[in-house]
């Protein structure tokens, strides 16, 4: 139970790897804010399953879009908790397409959702963590930041934002004891890539060194080192869980 009484928020943890993430978190003792933009009822069976398991867990549904509702999530956690020591920006979308027929909304919605939504929960979570002088923040981007991918521009771009942001908010709030680090993972069986045309799921399994797509738990257990003690002396990092598909 190395994360008892450890309050943690994790946007988008009632679904894939967020799901994967709450649950592993509440296994090891945290007090667990299960937040959702439209799975209420996904969001209500990961609740009813840590408390099951003897485990602390609320719902709460925000758009991390937005500035106004992450700060709604981040106040619901002080309410509740009484503080955050640990926040996962895990919430994310795709709207594939190529450059050239990519829609501005398309550019638009995936970086809202998934650049500017680290920023507004990572800003609402600071002030808790630097009153307490401790923290750890572990934000989700991916490989396709590190490599890029046809049909991901906006994908990538918010991806590889993560990283940079993960690396200047590292430094700027080291002094006060807040770690931030950044996992990668690959290709991860959910149903972000369970859209994904069958062809093009194979040619990923085809690339993987290790012969198998990812699972939830298999990033879940990475976000679970970099929230324990054992992580105590690791910030700025990025950790891609992809079966060596990067490589
Ligand atoms: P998923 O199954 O599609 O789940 C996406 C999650 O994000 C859902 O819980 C969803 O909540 C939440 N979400 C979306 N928009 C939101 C918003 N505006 N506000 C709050 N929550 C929002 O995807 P996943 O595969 O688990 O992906 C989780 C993260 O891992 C994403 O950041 C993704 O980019 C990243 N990732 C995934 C893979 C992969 O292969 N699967 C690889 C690399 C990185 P609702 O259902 O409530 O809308």
């Amino acid at each position: 139970m190395e994360l008892a009484q450890q309050v943690a928020v994790i946007t988008g943890g009632a679904r894939g790897i967020g799901r994967a993430i709450a649950l592993e978190l509440a296994r090891r003792g945290a007090w667990v804010v299960v937040n959702y933009a439209s799975s209420r009822g996904e969001a209500e069976q990961v609740v009813a399953e840590i408390k099951a398991r003897g485990g602390e867990a609320v719902g709460h549904q925000a758009d991390v879009a937005s500035l106004k509702e992450a700060c709604g999530l981040v106040e619901a956690a002080l309410a509740l908790f009484g503080t955050v020591d640990i926040l996962v920006n895990n919430a994310g979308i795709a709207r594939d397409n190529l450059l050239l027929r990519m829609k501005e909304e398309e550019w638009d919605q995936v970086l809202q959702v998934n650049l500017k939504g680290v920023f507004n929960c990572t800003k609402a979570s600071l002030r808790p963590m630097l009153k307490q002088r401790r923290g750890r923040i572990i934000n989700i981007s991916s490989v396709i930041g590190l490599a890029g991918n046809v049909a991901q521009a906006n994908y990538a771009a918010a991806k590889a934002g993560i990283i940079g942001f993960t690396k200047a908010v590292a430094k700027e709030v080291a002094p006060r004891g807040i770690t931030v680090n950044a996992v990668a993972p690959g290709f991860i069986a959910t149903d972000m890539t369970a859209s994904l045309p069958a062809e093009i799921q194979e040619e990923y399994r085809r690339r993987i060194p290790l012969g198998r797509s990812g699972t939830a738990a298999d990033v879940a257990r990475v976000v679970a080192f970099l929230a324990s003690p054992a992580a105590d002396y690791i910030t700025g990092e990025v950790i891609r869980v992809d079966g060596g598909l990067a490589i």
